[in-house]
């Protein structure tokens, strides 16, 4: 499931590459993936330009210009296609569905005809992900974007506003909070237990019992993560895009994902898979133990 960094660079490559298009058609091969009936739907955004596209969390926001947007989610498998001067250009999507072949293809769930010989393959495999037509009004009302917690990359997420959107947890899992849209926008299974794993914290201890330190490196690792993993595109490689020439991967940068039962590429110990807030957890017994922590207390005082 794309998180963040993964939905971040399809934002950026979106951007490089549809922005100021104007949508010439469009073809709905699935209606329920749009919230609309094709007849509206081709009515509402046919001759209207993508002026902008944004992010919020997981989720992409296509603005048509005016009081249109597109909201979409790629959820599992959510794959854009990008046709352009003969070159076909993927972002996102599930390993077995990234080959790129002949468009449309049969996970093909909506096809925009953009300005300038370009089109738009929306693909899904297991038909998770939408799009969603809303005007401005909507789109300020949406539950899932309100209620959304800062972006993880932004100003607004200071330490003071981390500590307040997690005084709604007590006995949870620290990892439950962080998997919450609520409290940090964006932050999904992998990049949990890669922000854990770098502040030192064990993903099971009760949010309520986290001291003052550790809330500071737990803030501090959220920060770090995931602006090395937007640096580096995501665990996108070579699932997530494949535009021909893309290499870089967070997968040759993290700590524990894709790592169990490999070394902790800190202190060597074996990592261990174990079931936190329902997930699939990496963890390393060393590195995140209770013990482990006054020690890591000591040298982030250093630091
Ligand atoms: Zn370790």
């Amino acid at each position: 499931m794309p998180e963040m960094p993964e939905v971040e660079t399809v934002r950026r490559a979106l951007d490089a590459t549809v922005r100021g298009a104007r949508i010439e058609a469009v073809t709905v091969l699935w209606p329920p993936f749009v919230n609309a009936t094709p007849a509206v739907f081709n009515t509402a955004v046919v001759g209207h330009r993508i002026t902008a596209i944004r992010r919020r969390g997981k989720a992409l926001i296509l603005d048509l210009g005016g009081d249109r947007h597109l909201l979409l989610h790629l959820k599992m498998t959510g794959q854009l296609v990008v046709h352009r001067r003969g070159r076909l250009v993927a972002f996102g999507g599930h390993p077995t569905a990234n080959i790129v072949g002949p468009m449309p293809n049969s996970w093909t769930r909506v096809v925009f005809t953009l300005s300038a010989a370009r089109t738009l393959f929306v693909n899904d495999q297991r038909k998770f992900a939408r799009i969603r037509l809303v005007t401005t009004a909507e789109l300020a009302a949406d539950p899932f974007l309100s209620g959304m917690g800062p972006e993880a990359l932004s100003d607004d997420f200071t330490l003071a506003v981390f500590k307040q959107r997690l005084a709604r947890f007590r006995s949870a899992p620290i990892k439950a909070a962080l998997l919450d849209q609520a409290t940090v926008a964006g932050i999904g299974n992998i990049y949990a237990d890669e922000c854990l794993h770098l502040a030192h914290i064990d993903p099971r201890q009760p949010t309520a019992s986290l001291k003052p330190a550790q809330l500071l490196r737990l803030h501090k690792a959220i920060r770090t993560i995931l602006r090395n993993a937007v640096d580096h595109c995501g665990t996108s490689y070579p699932s997530f895009i494949n535009d021909g020439h893309h290499r870089d991967s967070y997968l040759d940068h993290a700590r524990l994902f894709g790592r169990q039962g490999q070394p902790c590429p800190v202190c060597g110990t074996l990592v261990k898979r174990i079931r936190v807030a329902g997930r699939g957890t990496n963890y390393c017994p060393h590195c995140q133990h209770q013990t482990m922590q006054s020690k890591s207390r000591r040298q982030s005082s250093r630091e």
